[in-house]
């Protein structure tokens, strides 16, 4: 692996997490010269893109994501293929709440307005359709369709590292990025990228995405604050009652699931990768700072115990979660990406993709494309950057 420090690359992506790495592959399918640095071991488990289920669905309650997430569906298939292995595992998906509540009313207008085919469900109906494995409660509405399912985070971190590799890309971990300059004299006008170690990388354009950290390195390089916060969650598993457990399986009628309302935001998908254990877990945690993390004990717990016992009529011990993993959000203020242009100095040489705010690794592949757009042709196709903007964002903000 050629990792000289004179090299001079077309692109260099800062962060090997899903963003990074899907921006590798498509960067170096495109034939641009690239270079991806990571500051850990590749496929750590420190940061948001490691462990073994994502959702994928295409109901939000913001419409913007849907063109994205049916693209992602697409991109997802097309990596499995180069690859010659599977990361997305098909199910139908299914939202729960109150009658009332905005989100559930907002995801209904959506699947109305994008015309995806839902079925809504009364809690008797719920109950019926999923043989009595739900109870919602009298005054909660339920809404299935069929664009679910469930991707695997580090194999599909792991695929998209071998085929950029494949492509040609240059791939280097234990690479921590210290700092950022134009190079004045450089005959493109590129950046020069500063690693902890002391090497020094040459590109033409550059792209942050460095997750939880993104931040730290923005505000060292350019001196600008991204609101963009890190925040400690929890995966959670618990074991399906004997005699029920392949009621709950992927492959069946059991879908990935999220649940809406006032006191909590669950979600969760059918056993996959633990025989036996079905995944809830909490859309939420803990401000933290991802270099002195807490590692604490678990996000609402407690909640997620009652809703265990009440949505799932018993069949699955509620008792407490048997498998934690802990993982990092970067949220943003609105829960909506960041995807821009650093601007300053930089201008369109630098693009940032960050604050995915605990929902973006269904659509790494669309980012990945969209983000190799943006640093070599200065737009990207198919997606209104308006709702990613850094400068939606405050005063301080703004001014990039
Ligand atoms: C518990 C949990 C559940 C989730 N569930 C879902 C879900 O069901 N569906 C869904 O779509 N999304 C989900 N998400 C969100 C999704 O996983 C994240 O949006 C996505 O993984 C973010 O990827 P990233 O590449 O931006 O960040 P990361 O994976 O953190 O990658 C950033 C990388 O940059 C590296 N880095 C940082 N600074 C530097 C530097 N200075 N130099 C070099 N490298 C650097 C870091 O070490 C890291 O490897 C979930 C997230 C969590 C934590």
């Amino acid at each position: 692996m050629n990792t000289s420090t004179d090299d001079q690359f077309d692109v260099i992506i800062i962060g090997a997490g899903v963003m990074g790495s899907s921006t590798a592959y498509h960067a170096a399918k495109t034939g641009l010269k690239t270079l991806l640095l990571e500051q850990f071991d590749f496929l750590h488990h420190r940061g948001s893109s490691h462990g073994e289920s994502r959702t994928i669905r295409a109901t939000y309650l913001q419409h913007h994501y849907y063109p994205l997430v049916m693209e992602s569906y697409e991109l997802w298939q097309q990596a499995e293929a180069e690859a010659g292995y599977k990361v997305y595992f098909k199910a139908h998906h299914f939202d729960m709440g109150p009658h009332d509540d905005p989100t559930i009313l907002a995801i209904i207008n959506n699947c109305r307005k994008h015309g995806i085919p839902h079925q809504l469900l009364r809690p008797r109906e719920a109950a019926e359709k999923f043989s009595g494995r739900f109870n919602l409660p009298e005054d909660w509405i339920g809404l299935s369709n069929e664009f679910g399912g469930v991707i695997k985070p580090s194999k599909a971190v792991a695929m998209f590292q071998a085929l950029a590799f494949k492509n040609g890309a240059v791939l280097k971990d234990n690479a921590k990025v210290i700092d950022m300059k134009r190079e004045k004299d450089y005959k493109d006008k590129g950046i020069v990228v500063f690693t902890a170690g002391g090497e020094k990388f040459r590109g033409k354009k550059c792209v942050v995405t460095a997750g939880a950290w993104v931040n730290k390195l923005v505000k060292t390089v350019i001196g600008i604050e991204l609101p963009i916060q890190p925040i400690e969650t929890h995966v959670m598993y618990w074991r399906v009652k004997q005699g029920h457990e392949g009621k709950f399986s992927i492959g069946g009628d059991f879908p990935t699931f999220a649940s809406f309302g006032k006191k909590i935001y669950v979600y969760g998908t059918p056993t996959l990768e633990y025989p036996g254990l079905v995944k809830v877990a909490v859309h939420g945690g803990n401000p933290c700072d991802p270099d002195k993390r807490p590692w604490g004990s678990g996000v609402m717990v407690e909640e997620l115990r009652e809703w265990v016992e009440g949505r799932f009529s018993g069949m699955v011990d509620s008792s407490g979660p048997v498998v934690k993993q802990a993982c990092m959000y970067s949220m943003t203020p609105d829960e909506d990406f960041v995807i821009d242009f650093l601007g300053g100095e930089f201008g369109k040489d630098v693009v940032v993709g960050g604050g995915f705010s605990g929902h973006g690794f269904k659509m790494a592949p669309v980012i990945g494309r969209i983000l190799t757009q943006l640093v070599v042709d200065g737009e990207a196709s198919g997606v209104d950057l308006k709702h990613f903007r850094i400068g939606r964002f405050n005063t301080t903000t703004s001014k990039l």
